[in-house]
């Protein structure tokens, strides 16, 4: 696998929870279910089944949290990219309402299981918003809390004034706020899933990439680039952006986009009156969203779009720069500590893809940026299939494995895309 920006420079590696021990397997093992890839949903997954009992074994080929999970922005938002009516109109009534209550719930796994596990976790639940970025947007915004409202979910639209008073910043039109969601610290939430899975009975092992997954009989031979292998009766994939040739033509559902993030030097008191008072995490509405929040420590974090490639230097973070200076002029020239960026893939249906190619391998793709909750949850579901054979427990259909085509060719249509966006998406307000 080549090396993105790596963790280390990461601010979540600097003010995470340490890490449990994770040694590499070096000699070959059995077990009930193999799970390749430690992020969110690997974790959880690995948890759910040590929790019934399941002998679960995760291969990560760096350290748990390592991709998307321990680089994200922390925020904790709900739902999919859809809203419920269109998931119905999607998925019909009894199909539709299951996604929708397991959309809704996402932040609650991820908040319970901190609890429940007792994690070394910095968390808020002081809810997301979804700032509208144009008037058009406005109404989106307006239909959306209303569609969850008619569901009982805790959330409110936001006039102009109201949410600039709960952002600090006059740069939107409107917005919801959705009072289930909330901020982590994403690096200890994922060390923290991988020392529940392990105290539950779990083994991880870091710096064990999988190389080839082969039915062999009635079971699965996973082989690692250590030269052990791993023998058992299910396997599951949970790769998501940094997905590579393990499995035929999977890398080619997705488009692995970089997520690019900054981190300010923390504001101090008098500056946090300003910024963010409320505690709330924020991302918009535009196609090429911006978000941002606070952490634990009082830094600004603002995340965005950046080059397709991996980064080369500070330069492909300036933008994001200016863009904390233009929503938030109190913080302008304020010197920024951290710059890192992460792999979120996206399918072309938006939508979480769920695929069984083969009796026994149950794979996991497309996180679409929104994935602390959603993976979390996906976990928790895949590891009730596994252990029921229940494909009700599963909050999607499965999906046949279908490359984009001409996916070679990311790199020249994510950049006209993004292009597009870039222009239909507007600077910002003022
Ligand atoms: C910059 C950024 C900001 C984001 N912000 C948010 C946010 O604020 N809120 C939100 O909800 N979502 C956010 N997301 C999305 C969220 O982080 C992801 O959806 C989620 O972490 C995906 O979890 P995962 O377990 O599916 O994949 P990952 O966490 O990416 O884990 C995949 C793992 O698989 C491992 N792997 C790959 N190939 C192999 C192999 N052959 N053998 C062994 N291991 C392998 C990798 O090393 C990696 O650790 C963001 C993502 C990024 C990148």
């Amino acid at each position: 696998m080549t090396e993105p920006f790596p963790l280390s420079p990461a601010l979540w590696a600097a003010t995470a929870a340490p890490a449990p021990p994770t040694p590499a397997l070096e000699e070959s093992t059995s077990a009930d279910v193999c799970v390749v890839g430690g992020g969110y949903a690997g974790l959880s997954t690995a948890l759910h089944l040590a929790e019934r009992g399941i002998r679960a074994v995760v291969l990560e080929a760096r350290e748990p949290g390592w991709g998307a999970s321990g680089r994200n922005g922390g925020q904790v938002i709900p739902g999919l990219k859809f809203d419920p009516d269109e998931i119905v109109g999607m998925y019909g009534a009894e199909r539709g309402q299951r996604l929708i209550e397991f959309a809704g719930a996402t932040a609650d796994v991820v908040f319970d299981l901190i609890e429940k596990h007792r994690m070394d976790v910095p968390w808020l639940r002081t809810g997301w918003i979804q700032g509208a970025h144009t008037a058009a947007n406005v109404e989106l915004v307006k239909s959306r809390a209303e569609q969850w409202s008619r569901l009982g979910a805790p959330v409110e639209f936001l006039d102009e004034p109201a949410v600039a008073s709960l952002l600090g910043t006059d740069r939107y039109l409107g917005g919801w706020l959705d009072r289930r969601g909330g901020a982590i610290q994403p690096l200890s939430y994922a060390r923290g899933l991988a020392k529940a899975a392990i105290a539950a009975g779990a083994r991880i092992h870091g710096d064990t990439s999988a190389t080839r997954v082969v039915r062999t009989g009635a079971r699965w031979s996973i082989e690692t680039a250590r030269g052990s292998t791993v023998t058992a009766d299910r396997v599951v994939i949970c790769t998501n952006g940094y997905t590579g040739e393990l499995w035929p033509q999977l890398r080619q559902t997705a488009i692995a986009i970089n997520s690019y993030q900054v981190a300010t030097e923390p504001l101090g008191d008098d500056l946090l009156r300003s910024v963010m008072p409320e505690g709330q995490v924020l991302s918009d509405t535009r196609k090429l969203l911006l978000y941002f929040r606070l952490d634990h420590t009082g830094r600004l974090i603002m995340g965005g779009r950046g080059p397709f490639r991996e980064p080369k230097g500070e330069r492909d973070w300036a933008h994001l720069v200016r863009v904390v200076a233009k929503m938030f002029p109190q913080l302008a020239g304020m010197p920024i500590a951290y710059r890192w960026c992460g792999r979120i893939a996206v399918t072309r249906d938006h939508l979480p893809h769920l695929h069984e190619p083969a009796p026994g391998l149950l794979i996991d793709m497309g996180c679409q940026g929104r994935g602390v909750g959603l993976q979390s949850a996906l976990g928790k579901a895949m590891a009730e299939y596994i252990a029921t054979s229940d494909a009700n427990a599963l909050p999607l259909p499965f999906t046949p494995i279908e490359p984009i085509p001409f996916h070679g060719l990311q790199r020249v249509y994510v950049g006209a895309v993004v292009t597009w966006y870039r222009l239909t998406d507007g600077g910002l307000r003022r």
